[in-house]
């Protein structure tokens, strides 16, 4: 079955390092995926263009779209930048009523998003109170309502960078082995953060091992763990 994916991130290159293997599953097996990046991190996470004499945000920002652009290009992925602004990100009112619109129009059938509590980070956990408010608008209590609503969509949290100290509870784990050179190609286009191509890699290697063990699918080289947010609704166990 095809899916619709949604994927909000803080910054511009957030959907790379933690859902970049979930993204190419979906969409190579002929389903869609869009990110939405709420900024481009353009203060908080370009670290390799500051090292630039004479770097200026806007053109930070430039590299920034290019960069997102191509990687989601490899990921089948559609990119949406909102242009926020990063450390700090703040969401006004109109900002939470622009990503509502965006679920509305996409109607996904999952959305991926940060965990609600990030030590290391102001705006991940800002991201995914937006989210998670701007879906409980776009789909209501489950009922006619006086709004257009769509199904509820499921909702994840992809992993954090330091998972114990986020709260972070994988309880799903995506096997990306068929499209890991697509991951490697998407986070290859990241230049400004190049720092993270080795670890999320190892990551991705590590999480397969736990795959591996927990299903027994000796098939399973390379994954990324989720945290699933809402109780399944099965027609049987
Ligand atoms: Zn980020």
């Amino acid at each position: 079955m095809t899916k619709k994916i949604l994927v909000v991130g803080a910054h511009s290159a957030d959907f790379v390092w933690r859902a970049g293997g979930t993204i190419a599953t979906i969409t190579t097996q002929g389903g869609t995926a869009t990110v939405v990046a709420l900024s481009y991190g353009e203060r908080g996470e370009s670290g390799e263009l500051w090292k630039e004499l004479n770097q200026t945000v806007e053109n930070v920002k430039h590299i920034r779209h290019d960069e997102a652009s191509a990687a989601a290009r490899i990921l089948g992925a559609d990119f949406r930048a909102l242009d926020l602004g990063d450390y700090p990100l703040n969401i006004t009112d109109p900002d939470l009523e622009h990503i509502v619109q965006i679920i509305r129009e996409i109607q996904p059938d999952i959305i991926l998003t940060h965990t609600p509590v990030d030590p290391f980070n102001p705006d991940h956990p800002v991201t995914c109170q937006a989210v998670q408010k701007a879906r409980l608008l776009s789909s209501g209590a489950g009922v006619a309502s006086a709004f257009n609503r769509i199904n509820p969509p499921d909702l994840y949290f992809f992993e954090p960078h330091q998972p114990e100290l986020c709260d972070f509870h994988p309880n799903t784990f995506v096997d990306i082995t068929p499209v890991m050179d697509q991951k490697k190609k998407a986070m290859d286009c990241m230049k400004a953060q190049s720092y993270l191509q080795t670890y999320y890699t190892e990551l991705a290697s590590r999480r397969g091992n736990h795959a591996q063990r927990i299903s027994g699918m000796q098939e399973v080289k390379f994954a990324e763990a989720m945290q699933r947010t809402l109780p399944w609704v099965v027609k049987s166990l």
